[in-house]
């Protein structure tokens, strides 16, 4: 299944991209739409709509974001300061693109969310 979301034409290089980290199951990438000094989106390179779409025997990648995004806190050097992890699905949790995406949000404090 080719994943024709905004995400996949970045990984296959259709559309542009601030790419900051790639490997073979996924790409990470500076948010368009920067919500913190540090936005960046980790997506799976294999096609899965939303977090209800992942099958079990898909569970290992989101593991794999998570990793990924906090070696790129341990690299730029705010892992210690702190960040924020975000996964949204479907409309009540503001998901925008339907390509499962995690972010990384840092660069200060962020306040508590929920609303
Ligand atoms: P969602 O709302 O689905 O959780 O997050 C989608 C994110 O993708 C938003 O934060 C939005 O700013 C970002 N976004 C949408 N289109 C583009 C794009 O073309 N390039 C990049 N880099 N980010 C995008």
């Amino acid at each position: 299944m080719t994943d024709t979301t905004i995400f996949g034409k970045i990984i296959r290089r259709e559309l542009p991209a601030d790419i900051v980290y790639e490997d073979d199951e996924l790409i990470a990438f500076n948010d368009i739409a920067p919500q913190a000094p540090v936005h960046v989106l980790f997506v799976p390179k294999t096609p899965i709509a939303t977090l209800n779409d992942l099958q079990p025997d898909q569970a290992a990648i989101v593991g794999k974001l998570a990793h990924a995004a906090a070696a790129y806190a341990q690299r730029k050097g705010f892992a210690e300061d702190g960040y924020r992890i975000v996964m949204n699905c479907n409309g009540h949790g503001g998901q925008t693109v339907f390509q499962l995406h995690l972010h990384l949000l840092a660069g200060a404090p962020l306040g508590r969310f929920g609303t």
